[in-house]
């Protein structure tokens, strides 16, 4: 958390592969949530423990933006794919792209483009300087 943010990464893929990609990135203290795998006498195993919400998803981001709303944040989803769709229905700002961006304008969400992370964190950093909810479009 940094200057009042709370930033964590909802995936519909499986913990191991989350946790590497943070790794890799050096970003090993974000929280995340996601699908769970584990191995049980040689065979594969898949466990949803994030499952509910919609009840369609195995990792519910609508749900996941509930909860930090719950705590009081304001939620800025960004997303670019078909497993967000529930949290940018839920969120109070999206930043979007691919099939998310389209998807959104499509149905009547407001959303803001994005294209790279970079961009995408200079206007968070530039438009809630205190903590607050974005007020501009990125320059991504
Ligand atoms: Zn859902």
């Amino acid at each position: 958390m940094t200057a009042g943010h709370r930033v964590s990464v909802a995936s519909e893929l499986f913990d191991f592969y989350i946790a590497e990609l943070l790794r890799r990135a050096g970003l090993d203290a974000v929280a995340y949530t996601s699908n769970r795998l584990r191995f049980d006498d040689g065979r594969a195993v898949a466990e949803f423990p994030h499952a509910g919400g919609c009840g369609r998803c195995g990792n519910c981001k609508g749900a996941r933006v509930d909860e930090q709303r719950r705590d009081g944040y304001t939620v800025v989803m960004v997303g670019d794919g078909y497993s967000d769709r529930c949290g940018a229905k839920a969120a109070d700002h999206v930043v979007a792209r691919g099939d998310l961006l389209e998807w959104c304008r499509g149905g009547g969400i407001a959303v803001q483009s994005f294209e790279g992370f970079a961009g995408l964190a200079r206007w968070m950093h530039a438009a809630s300087p205190n903590g607050g909810s974005p007020r501009s479009a990125p320059e991504c």
